[in-house]
């Protein structure tokens, strides 16, 4: 007996995009996650930007999915009055190295078909008198920025007006595959107790424990070890200088995007994040003693901000699959693990994954489909 068809493990943006993808298609779906409200880890914890797909190999899910999700998103935002601001933004080069690395974005952009031009040094001193740019400025038109929390609200609405469920304060604490019937028995711990249910189908969409419940059902010599990367976002308390963008460095390391400037809805400045690499992902009070170095980042491209008015704002932490010695890209992994029909992994969904969750929806339900 089969309690529901799909269970979607994780209410962040993803799992929500998920399980409203496939109660859409008529499928009955349950969602769970082990806090008291959807949304409230990494989900909660990110720069809400509207990634335009620049910054990934071309053919990556990364990319395919980010291009993909923002046209969604854009679509949603407009249609459902999810508040966003299509504010675009500017990526500056501060010498030669950095403007080559930006010509090949560039590039790259124009293959993708994702709009892409140079601004001259002059234009832009016009433009944003408070920025520096040394040596060029490449503006994104498409970049903007969203409200995550409105965002994943209108999901579970999607979700629940068909039909779906969602049990919150419920945690996934084990998981067996019954081959013979090829079904999944799940337990799940909540202030009640604990309960078994039956599904056909799991996705494992729990953001930064995501490797522990995959870990749940692969035999050991396929488990996963996951990593953290935490990123401190620091507030402005001034109004001046101001930008009307986002504006970003080129990025220095490979596990993020470099300390930038982005804006809230409100037009509120914030900084960051930069990276902080923890063992393990509990303590998200943000790092001040990072703040110099932050300093340091933002001044070359905003020289009068004040390090005064910068203040350890909140901090969030990006589910890596590998340490700080892994220099290589990592994509996302969304796949159905062999010899577990329907369990399907969602694997280090860290940025941008808030741009590209619809159309991650999409594609898990084309998994369900072939
Ligand atoms: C610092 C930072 C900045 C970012 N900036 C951007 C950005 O500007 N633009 C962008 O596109 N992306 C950005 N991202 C990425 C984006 O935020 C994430 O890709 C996205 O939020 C991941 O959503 P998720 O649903 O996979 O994870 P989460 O939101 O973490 O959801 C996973 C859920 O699973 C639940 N869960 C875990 N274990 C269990 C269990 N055993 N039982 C039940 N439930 C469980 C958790 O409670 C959690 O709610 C950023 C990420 C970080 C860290």
């Amino acid at each position: 007996m089969v309690d529901f068809s799909h269970l979607v493990v994780g209410a962040g943006v993803v799992g929500l995009s998920v399980a409203a993808r496939l109660s859409r298609a008529g499928a009955s779906v349950l969602l769970v996650d082990r806090h008291g409200a959807i949304g409230t880890e990494i989900s909660a914890r990110n720069s809400e930007v509207i990634h335009a797909g620049l910054y990934y190999p071309p053919d990556s899910l990364k990319t395919q999915l980010c291009i993909k999700g923002k046209h969604m998103l854009y679509e949603i935002a407009e249609k459902a009055g999810i508040p966003y601001r299509n504010c675009g933004k500017w990526i500056v080069a501060q010498n030669d190295s950095e403007h080559e690395y930006l010509e090949s974005m560039h590039l790259k952009a124009r293959e993708l078909k994702v709009p892409t031009e140079f601004l001259s040094l002059e234009q832009g001193r016009m433009l944003e008198p408070a920025v520096r740019a040394r040596s060029a400025i490449l503006h994104s038109p498409t970049t903007g920025i969203v409200s995550s929390h409105s965002l994943m609200t209108y999901l579970l609405g999607q979700h629940e007006e068909h039909g779906g469920d969602l049990a919150l304060n419920t945690a996934v604490s084990a998981m067996e595959f019954d081959q013979s019937r090829g079904l999944y028995s799940v337990l799940f711990r909540s202030e009640d107790g604990e309960m078994e249910l039956k599904f056909e189908n799991v996705v494992n969409s729990a953001g930064l424990s995501a490797p522990l419940i995959s870990n749940m059902l692969l035999p050991t010599y396929r488990h996963l070890t996951p990593h953290y990367a935490k990123g401190s976002y620091y507030s402005y308390g001034l109004s001046k200088p101001k930008t009307n963008r986002l504006i970003y460095p080129c990025p220095a390391g490979h596990a993020g995007l470099g300390s930038h400037l982005t804006l809230d809805l409100g037009g509120r400045i914030r900084f960051g994040p930069n990276v902080e690499w923890v063992s393990s992902p509990d303590d998200l009070t943000p790092d001040n003693t990072q703040l110099e170095d932050v300093y340091a980042a933002v001044q070359q491209y905003l020289p009068t901000v004040e390090k005064s008015s910068l203040k350890p704002d909140y901090s969030g932490i990006r589910p890596k699959l590998a340490g700080p010695d892994h220099k290589q890209f990592i994509d996302f992994i969304i796949r159905e693990e062999e010899g577990f029909p329907g369990f399907v992994n969602l694997l280090g969904i860290e940025s941008p994954g808030l741009t590209s969750s619809l159309a991650i929806g999409e594609e898990v339900f084309e998994l369900y489909k072939s």
